[in-house]
């Protein structure tokens, strides 16, 4: 499988322009690139609604406006000068014969084709590049959810290798994105101090932990048909975990990392629906578009194991949901304690276990909880807390949208996911799907059931600083 650097893009071409995903995340990430001097490529979207593209241009002008409060005249304008229209129905073949009207117009040979849409619109969308000839210059990115389940991310990749070899497929998943995510590659192999003891001798747990507070927000049917298993925990969670688990890579090319991060999931047991736990929060059915009697949840924790000589016998403790007590991304891994004689003296506290905790969201940075001397006569000690916040130590960094569409122009696929580990992920989730078991309520601001403790079999959910 050639993982090298594919040609850059000349043309980027939105399917799904006139969308939510366009509006919330690409016209402003597009916005980014122009003002930061990377976009230098057209831009063409393609989408049913009856716009001219004076209307297209005013709706990417609006997208903007509306999430980044200083936008500068002169960049929108500079963006929107890129911007084309291909109005059509992806069913009708004269939507296609103007789009390769519009990419000749801009002497395109290599574009890169944005599926923006419905995973419904999937296969007219791959089928249409391929009638036209487009599948052979350029490549093609593809939005989550890749797939329901096994089977289907089967199908998917297979309809999707029917049209594009697997080098020229790009998965999106946004938080391979992320500086922070992405930092914990760097913090923990390029650290000669925490190597050595990231492995089962000296790691006691792992909890990652990814919790919004919000609820369905109007996407109630949308969500009532995917649930926080396959919202989240399949894709953004197992792609952080593989990134706390794997082996160092031995090299930056893509398919070192591609290669670490399947092992960890070839070594990872299917989730065993007796260490899982589901939850919904309570008025989940009364919102627009879900079902009132529906099972879906809005929450999981699971107790996850890796069978490798780096893990076995650690338990990796997962959770997510919406409606929670505050919203965070974070992975705290646990040490095991030191031996406490010497602490025994004056029959104070044991010196309490060592914690780093990866803080992947907003306010993002690590903490360090290690043991300090309790001021006194006795050797005792307590937590002290040694955090960095990578913000005010770095500066300000890139957003994920921003970061990923600057890659898929200039051909680099290392922060997109690859076809087997997609595959892979679904093998450990699936009998979360099959056997998904009873799901218990809770109330939004909690931490979600109170039945998630059970599977820490006496442990405790760490949790989160922010
Ligand atoms: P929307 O339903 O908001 O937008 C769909 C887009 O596809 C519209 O531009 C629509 O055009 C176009 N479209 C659909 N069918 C056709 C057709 N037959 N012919 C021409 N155009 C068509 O979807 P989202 O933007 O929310 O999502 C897009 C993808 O991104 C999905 O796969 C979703 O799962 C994924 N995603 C979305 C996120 C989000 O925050 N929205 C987050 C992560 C992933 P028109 O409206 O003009 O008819």
């Amino acid at each position: 499988m050639s993982t090298s650097q594919q040609p850059k893009a000349d043309a980027l071409v939105l399917f799904g322009a006139t969308g939510d995903l366009s509006k919330r995340k690409l016209f402003p990430a597009l916005y980014r690139m122009e003002e930061h001097g990377s976009l230098k490529v057209p831009v063409i979207g393609v989408a049913r609604s009856d716009w001219s593209d004076e209307g297209f241009r005013q709706h990417a002008h609006d997208s903007i406006i509306a999430a980044i409060a200083d936008a500068k005249a002169s960049v929108i304008d500079a963006l929107l000068a890129r911007l084309d229209l291909v109005q059509g129905d992806y069913a009708d073949p004269a939507t296609w014969t103007s789009l390769c009207d519009t990419l000749d117009r801009h002497h395109s040979q290599q574009a890169v084709y944005y599926m923006a849409i419905p995973p419904s619109s999937f296969p007219i969308v791959a089928q249409s590049l391929a009638t036209v000839g487009l599948n052979t210059r350029g490549r093609i990115v593809v939005e989550k959810p890749f797939g329901r389940d096994y089977e289907s991310a089967v199908e998917l990749n297979d309809l999707l290798h029917s049209v594009f070899p697997e080098e020229r497929i790009f998965r999106i998943d946004h938080y391979l994105g992320k500086e922070s995510v992405e930092d914990l590659l760097v913090f923990r192999f390029s650290n000669t101090l925490l190597e050595p003891v990231w492995n089962r001798n000296y790691v006691r747990s792992v909890q990652i932990t990814m919790s919004e507070t919000i609820g369905v927000e109007g996407r109630g049917n949308f969500y009532d048909s995917v649930g926080a298993i396959r919202d989240i925990m399949q894709n953004h969670l197992l792609q952080v975990l593989s990134l706390v688990a794997m082996e160092p890579p031995v090299g930056p090319e893509s398919s070192f990392l591609q290669d670490e991060k399947a092992k960890v999931f070839a070594a990872m047991r299917p989730i065993d629906p007796g260490s899982m736990v589901r939850g919904q929060y309570v008025g989940y059915r009364d919102e627009p578009g879900v079902a009132a009697d529906s099972t879906v949840e809005t929450f999981v924790a699971a107790r996850l194991e890796i069978d490798s000589w780096r893990w076995a016998g650690v338990p990796w403790y997962v959770r997510c949901g919406k409606g929670l007590t505050s919203a965070a991304t974070e992975v705290v891994v646990e040490f095991r304690e030191p031996p406490s004689l010497l602490f025994d003296e004056a029959g104070g506290p044991e010196p309490q276990r060592n914690l780093v905790r990866f803080r992947l969201g907003k306010h993002d940075g690590v903490t360090f909880t290690l043991q300090a001397k309790t001021p006194g006569q006795h050797l005792d000690s307590q937590n002290v807390d040694v955090a960095v916040d990578f913000a005010a130590a770095l500066g300000e960094r890139r957003e994920a949208y921003e970061r990923l569409l600057d890659d898929a122009l200039a051909g680099l696929p290392r922060r997109f996911a690859r076809e087997d580990i997609v595959e892979q992920t679904w093998r450990v989730v699936q009998p979360a799907l099959d056997t998904a078991g009873p799901v218990h309520p809770y109330f939004r601001g909690s931490w979600g059931p109170s039945e998630a403790e059970r599977i820490l079999r006496g442990d405790e959910w760490f949790q989160p600083a922010e």
